[in-house]
């Protein structure tokens, strides 16, 4: 693939380093591509950052058409910029795209944009500890037609975003509601795939926790709310007895984390043993009360690792590990950073240098 590349004539000015926050800022350029049906992908390119021209008709607008992803790219010292596992996030935005009657992309074309526009935009990747360059690609059905059926024409973008720590507690623990009102996905439903429909219909859920003073809620399963599916935008990992606990991907309600699956490989390979499994409100709630339960963190992209330290359940509060890290959450966090950042022996060949790129 040949990407054509158009630089900024009036760069941005840089952003405090010190204050990113989360997805506040843009870099100066991004990556479009343009879909025809009949034609395929065509005319990749990397262009100033700058707002869409979309027919107010195109079908995203309206019917929801849109799949995304998240990654990161790290500083890793030297010049060295790396990437974590990016062929994974380019399957999982075609599963998501498939379930969307939406074109698949070569896993190629992804990971060589991403490869490319990180490194034009290189001097936005953030150098002090804990930040990194937030990586958002996306694919929006663009054909102007009021009808709900596949488009004709797509655009996959990518847009890059300096950041910093993705709650404001950092890796301290954060507390958790969980949610018997509002179901996040269901068996058959989209619960698998990243498209913007599902966190629309979670914002409810989420403000409603935030003024009780929560940072997330707990999802059930959409039929019975009996089982636990993830925590917010992160998959849910408890530690009891000794063994860690998440809930099983084939329901399909689920989102396949990349972080929960570099987790459970990491945690295979140092041989705590892990299960994947149907995990029942219940159960969480005995381990509680019998005292089983040692650790509970959630798993994603942009916190990482997030200790969960309260839990709301049925109204009632509960402190897990005395509301503190807990110390296997706290190594998993350390050796998963340590990958990322290029400071630990990357044995698994999770990470990608791109430094080569121009
Ligand atoms: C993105 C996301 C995750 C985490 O996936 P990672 O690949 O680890 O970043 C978990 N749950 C939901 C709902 C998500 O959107």
């Amino acid at each position: 693939m040949q990407i054509t590349k158009t630089l900024t004539t009036n760069p941005k000015p840089a952003p405090d380093w010190n204050n990113l926050g989360f997805g506040a800022f843009t870099t100066d350029h991004m990556f479009i591509m343009d879909y025809h049906e009949g034609r395929g992908w065509y005319d990749p390119r990397i262009v100033p950052y700058a707002p869409l021209a979309l027919d107010p008709a195109a079908i995203v607008l309206h019917y929801g058409a849109e799949v995304f992803e998240g990654l990161k790219a790290y500083y890793a010292g030297d010049d060295q910029i790396l990437l974590f596992r990016p062929e994974a996030n380019a399957q999982r935005i075609n599963n998501s795209s498939v379930r969307l009657c939406m074109p698949e992309l070569p896993v190629e074309y992804f990971v060589q944009a991403i490869k490319e526009l990180v490194g034009i935009d290189k001097h936005w990747v953030p150098k002090l500890p804990d930040t990194s360059l937030y990586i958002r690609p996306l694919v929006i059905a663009t054909e102007g037609v009021l009808g709900v059926r596949r488009s004709a024409d797509y655009q996959f973008i990518v847009i890059l975003s300096p950041v910093g720590a993705y709650y404001p507690e950092g890796l301290n623990p954060v507390k958790i509601y969980v949610e018997e009102e509002y179901v996040r996905s269901v068996r058959g439903g989209t619960g698998f795939c990243k498209c913007g429909g599902n966190y629309a219909a979670s914002l409810a859920a989420q403000y409603k926790a935030k003024e009780m003073g929560y940072s997330q809620v707990m999802w059930l399963d959409g039929a019975e709310r009996k089982y636990i599916d993830e925590v917010g935008t992160m998959n849910v990992m408890f530690k009891v007895n000794g063994r860690i606990l998440t809930p099983e991907l084939s329901s399909g309600t689920i989102l396949p984390g990349i972080t929960r699956d570099s987790v459970l490989k990491i945690l295979q390979s140092w041989n705590i043993p892990t299960e994947e499994r149907k995990i029942t409100l219940t159960e969480l709630q005995q381990a509680i009360q019998t005292g089983t339960l040692e650790e509970a963190f959630g798993t994603g992209t942009a916190a990482v690792i997030s200790p969960i330290g309260e839990l709301n359940i049925h109204g009632e509060k509960v402190a897990i590990s005395n509301g503190q890290i807990g110390p296997l959450t706290q190594k998993i966090y350390d050796t998963l950073t340590g990958i990322q950042w290029g400071k630990l022996k990357d044995e698994f060949g999770w990470t990608v240098n791109i430094s080569s790129q121009k």
